[in-house]
């Protein structure tokens, strides 16, 4: 099976899939959870690749016809809906937020034709904790009845925000963070990567083979997050009337753009997370290894029980956020409520 050496670990709930698939045991609908970037897109083309494989035992092969046009996104039958693929809705700047029920109709329109090219239509709908609540009662609806060569693959990080009932209607299949040698080894064998490299990068990335992808493959990517542990380190070291200030600027920054915001928080959390292990001397689990330094110190400076803290408030904090708290306040008593280093 060539293809399943495109998903980074997950291989048995990759084997899983196959032989269900093979049988003739699909669902029509599925619902694939785990955290950002731990890999629910690669698994779910490995799903649509299972379902349109024109191999008979093995598949997906990932060599035929099917297997290559989806791999390549150029399949007529796969489709990916998402709440940013058609950038800014408004033109006024602001990306959106949802899933909107015109983005579920078309599909609806459309999953009632007959496939293309393929054996099945496949619609994969990342995030779909972000479906308005109209769209997650009109895809309901379909999935009550659905058309026998649709499958569709809902993708969510926060599985808890989804409509139960819809969540009820599909197989859910649950990722879970891959551990780091599996990650070293999927690394190796798909970039081709040095040993050290590989191991370096799978224990920065904490188990989200999509984290190190983007980490070899996207220098803007870098730069950001290069840029997010700056932050981190910078306010580790500030007062309470910097805090202050940057928390005015964080909320401002949240407005403009909500996902990146919680992701930068979540950087912060991992970063103070080492800070914490390594208050405890066990520098080898440390996450951002190359800052070990940094890491250390702060360690030395704030001790297990500050260190603790602070992942506690950015928990809390990203936890709030995500369930639409009122971010101005959060972000406020995010930035107060981080110890501050006795000196300052
Ligand atoms: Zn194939």
């Amino acid at each position: 099976m060539v293809e399943s050496s495109t998903v980074i670990g997950h291989q048995v709930t990759l084997n899983r899939l196959s032989v269900a698939i093979s049988k003739g045991q699909n669902s029509h609908a599925y619902l694939i959870t785990g955290p950002e970037s731990v890999g629910k897109n690669s698994v779910a083309r490995y799903l649509a690749s299972a379902l349109n494989c024109e191999n008979v035992s093995e598949i997906p092969c990932g060599q035929c016809a099917q297997c290559n046009r989806i791999s390549r996104s150029v399949h007529a039958d796969c489709e990916t809906i998402s709440v940013d693929l058609d950038g800014y809705l408004h033109g006024d700047g602001n990306k959106r937020t949802v899933i909107t029920i015109e983005q579920i109709r078309r599909i609806i329109r459309e999953c009632y034709l007959k496939p293309y090219e393929g054996k099945y239509r496949v619609y994969i709908i990342q995030q779909c904790d972000r479906m308005s609540e109209e769209a997650s009662n009109a895809l309901l609806k379909t999935l009550e009845e659905p058309p026998e060569q649709v499958v569709l693959i809902l993708l969510s990080s926060v599985p808890e925000k989804i409509l139960p009932t819809l969540v009820s209607r599909a197989q859910v299949i649950s990722l879970k963070k891959v551990n780091w040698l599996e990650l070293e080894k999927g690394l190796i064998q798909k970039f081709n990567l040095d040993k050290k490299i590989a191991e370096e990068l799978s224990k920065t990335c904490d188990g989200k083979p999509g984290i190190a992808v983007k980490m070899l493959e996207d220098e803007k990517y870098r730069k950001w997050r290069s840029d997010a542990l700056d932050e981190a380190e910078t306010l580790a070291e500030s007062g309470p009337y910097q805090r202050f200030l940057y928390g005015g600027s964080f909320s401002k920054r949240y407005t403009k753009d909500r996902e990146d915001s919680i992701a930068v928080l979540t950087l912060w959390q991992e970063w103070w997370r080492d800070v914490l292990i390594s208050s405890y001397g066990i520098n080898n689990s440390i996450i951002n290894q190359s800052r070990i330094d940094k890491i250390s110190y702060y360690a030395n400076q704030y001790g297990s029980t500050n260190s603790a803290k602070n992942v506690r408030i950015l928990t809390q904090a990203i936890a709030k956020l995500q369930k639409n708290f009122n971010p101005s306040l959060t972000i406020e008593q995010l930035m107060l409520g981080m110890p501050i280093l006795a000196k300052k």
